[in-house]
């Protein structure tokens, strides 16, 4: 019975109400497939899609070797203009080499496709053992701002200085995003997490927007939560929190926190939604240098990603086929990563997941 309730949990995270073809003419989207291991896990969702007759015809597009004028990035026009035109895509990790002084991939992303949302849902996994069974939470974090504003600049010899935006417009955006997300999947709470009592500018403006929001929305329980005491409370008891909504930095810390507590990066999906009806699937995790070319990453993250995408396309008998297949595979645990103590390699368990189809 769990399993049947963890299906139909995992079915409703991305629900979507936009309308796209329903027959059975297969649907461009752009894929990315990315740097370090992204190319392995692409594999294998490309695999999966088509074993699934997944409806889907991807357009791959890959990072430049030289900083585009168009993009200021290694991004290309021409595969910024794949998204604009599909739609939809999904997008393998990007490795961001430090301090190289050109723009960062995913920051370049999230900009030029004004991608404002991030949805990163984190769940426990059937027969899949951690300290808790019953995770089951949803980390929006806000994607444009804060302190990836990619506003860093040497002040004097010896002292830099990195600027952290908050406006009121990304801020309402976000909130409104969080909110109407709760009321449509029936979730009851939402927790904004912030420091304001430090940041009383900027965290301070963020939260006066969810407060703003927040009350459009009476039937939803909101709270203020403090981060540190938010890591404290989500270590001790995930269970105490439902829909979290936050700035930029701190989301992309918490939903690591999050992963780690039903089992890790390679488990753990997200979309991207932006202005325009543009959403952009990817993986919370980056491009594992440490395992890239050795058939050892961990597929799941992606494949749940793409599953994301499907739902946003409406297409809903598929993503089940596709979740159910990777959620029981994992649940059978015959076939696990190394990261989840098994030792199949990716394209075994690849093919695992297919057979479950
Ligand atoms: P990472 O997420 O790549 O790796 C952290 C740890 O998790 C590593 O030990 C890695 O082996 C493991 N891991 C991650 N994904 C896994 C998977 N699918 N299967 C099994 N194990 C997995 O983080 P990092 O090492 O800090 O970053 C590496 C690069 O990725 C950096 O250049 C960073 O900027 C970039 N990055 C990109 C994105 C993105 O594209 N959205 C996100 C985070 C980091």
């Amino acid at each position: 019975a769990s399993q049947i309730l963890r299906r139909t949990l995992g079915s409703r995270y991305f629900a979507n109400h936009r309308s796209f073809s329903s027959d059975s003419t297969p649907i461009r989207a752009t894929l990315f497939p990315g740097d370090g291991i992204g190319p392995e896990i692409a594999d294998s969702v490309k695999q999966i899609f088509q074993a699934a007759d997944a409806q889907i015809e991807w357009e791959e597009h890959y990072v430049g070797t030289e900083v585009d004028p168009r993009t200021k990035s290694f991004l290309t026009w021409e595969s910024l203009e794949s998204v604009r035109r599909n739609k939809v895509g999904l997008k393998g990790p990007m490795a961001t080499p430090i301090g190289k002084g050109h723009r960062s991939l995913n920051l370049t992303l999230r900009k030029e496709l004004n991608l404002y949302a991030n949805v990163r849902p984190c769940y426990s996994l059937n027969g899949y053992k951690t300290r808790y069974d019953n995770v089951d939470l949803i980390t929006i974090r806000e994607n444009t701002e804060g302190e990836y504003s990619g506003l860093e600049h040497q002040v004097v010899r010896g002292v830099v200085e990195s600027i952290k935006i908050i406006t009121r417009q990304a801020s309402i955006r976000v909130a409104e995003y969080a909110f109407h997300y709760a009321k449509e999947h029936g979730r009851k709470r939402v927790s904004a997490i912030h420091k304001a009592n430090i940041m009383q500018k900027t965290d301070g403006l963020f939260l006066k927007c969810c407060r703003e929001v927040a009350e459009k929305y009476p039937e939803i329980v909101y709270e203020e939560v403090v981060i540190d005491n938010c890591c404290m409370m989500l270590v001790k008891n995930p269970g105490l929190f439902d829909v979290l909504v936050m700035p930029n930095l701190y989301g992309d810390i918490i939903s690591d926190l999050c992963a780690g507590l039903i089992g890790g990066l390679g488990l753990t999906p997200s979309l991207n939604i932006g202005e325009g009806g543009i959403a952009l699937a990817e993986a919370v995790h980056g491009s594992a240098p440490d395992i890239a070319g050795k058939n050892l990453a961990n597929p799941t993250a992606l494949l749940l990603s793409s599953v994301s995408m499907l739902r946003h396309l409406d297409l809903h008998d598929k993503a089940d086929r596709i979740q159910n297949a990777i959620l029981n595979t994992i649940a059978e645990g015959k076939y696990r990563t190394a990261d989840l103590g098994g030792s199949s390699k990716t394209t075994e368990f690849t093919k695992a997941i297919i057979d479950h189809l």
